[in-house]
């Protein structure tokens, strides 16, 4: 129990409401969206945020985002000023291959040159502030869980969380969990996740039943998405891929 963070009960109790295949996935959504909206807004204007965009910038997941975010004044500005960067950081490597005397001296910068930009491209804002509110959420439903029953018996008959996410929380619980509560946690979110996997295969698997002919005719059983709830309740959406380190 080493972090003290605010729960976010509302939101969680709301998601869990929601009846989603994962719900937090659905907040993770909103938080991709909540970062994807604030780099593109008049924020990008403050020296700070601008610092903070140069130094860092977005993994090319979010930064495909911005870029068909459909706000081109703000994110011209912000790549104005990252190419400056990137210029600063790329010169010298651009020289080397200019003066190199022999092919293995141009070979070797412009491996140096791309070692350059990628330790460039490590790190991304958008990912840290989704990653900060996962943790939060997280931290929140296993609190929840422990000392609210109405929650706890309402989660353990959700449809639960995809297996991106199970991770998530059970990697979290021991901040907030321990000992029995701890181990219970556990145990009730895997119940949960095998159930529920269970029941996505069987959505999944009336699917390849509703395409013979002799089955043309029966209900569908809200089997219609079943093939890509499959996918997205292993991989989950939203996820966070490359926070800057801390
Ligand atoms: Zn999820
Ligand atoms: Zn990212």
């Amino acid at each position: 129990m080493r972090l003290q963070l605010q729960l976010e009960t509302i939101p969680v109790w709301d998601g869990l409401k929601e009846g989603s295949e994962c719900f937090i996935c659905s907040l993770m959504k909103q938080a991709e969206a909540d970062g994807i909206r604030y780099y593109l807004s008049s924020a990008v204007m403050t020296p700070e945020v601008r610092v903070e965009m140069n130094r860092h910038g977005f993994c090319p997941h979010h930064s495909a985002m911005l870029a068909e975010g459909g706000k081109p004044q703000s994110l011209a500005l912000a790549m104005d000023t990252y190419y400056d960067e990137n210029k600063r950081t790329f010169s010298p490597f651009f020289e080397r291959i200019k003066g190199a005397g022999n092919a293995r001296k141009a070979e070797k910068a412009a491996e140096a040159l791309f070692e350059a930009a990628h330790s460039r491209e490590k790190g991304c804002l958008i990912c840290s502030r989704m990653d900060d509110r996962l943790l939060r959420y997280c931290y929140t439903v296993a609190a929840l869980w422990r000392d609210d029953q109405d929650f706890r018996s309402a989660l353990e008959s959700s449809k639960g969380f995809c297996l991106h996410h199970t991770e998530a929380l059970l990697k979290t619980a021991g901040e907030v969990l321990s000992g029995d509560d701890l181990l219970h946690f556990h145990q009730s979110m895997i119940a949960l996740l095998e159930k529920n996997l269970d029941r996505v295969q069987h959505d999944d698997w009336w699917m390849t039943q509703k395409y013979k002919s002799e089955n043309k005719d029966k209900p569908w059983n809200g089997a219609e998405d079943a093939q890509k709830r499959a996918v997205y309740k292993l991989i989950g959406e939203a996820r966070v891929i490359d926070p800057v380190e801390k």
